[in-house]
């Protein structure tokens, strides 16, 4: 990787380093090895036409109460609000084809939480 910072830049190689599609486990917590990735792979809230980047949430795509593994493929940066929509009032999101895709739920949201 070569990172350019204005006029300097700097060169890391990665000899010992772990395939962060690899780390999956079952339990809830994030480690920072998936924090980091997704900070590089979500910079910005993924749900097309927000591009808030502040205060971002991890979200399990599929809950973990639903069986939901913590792997980079269940998880995603969302901000608060779409957070809450997706938690709250059934907004669903899935990644195909190299985008993310934000579905409004079928009924009317159960409730709102703002
Ligand atoms: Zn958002």
């Amino acid at each position: 990787m070569v990172t350019y910072l204005g006029s300097a830049w700097a060169k890391l190689v990665i000899t010992k380093g772990r395939d962060i599609r690899t780390i999956c486990h079952l339990g809830r917590t994030i480690n920072s090895h998936l924090r980091s990735a997704l900070e590089v792979r979500d910079p910005v809230c993924v749900v097309p036409g927000c591009n808030a980047s502040l205060n971002l949430e991890i979200d399990h795509i599929v809950a973990v109460n639903d069986h939901g593994p913590t792997c980079l493929d269940n998880l995603v940066r969302l901000c608060p609000y779409h957070h809450d929509q997706k938690t709250y009032d059934g907004y669903t999101i899935t990644h195909t084809d190299g985008h993310w895709h934000w579905h409004p739920p079928a009924n009317d949201p159960p409730r709102r939480r703002h």
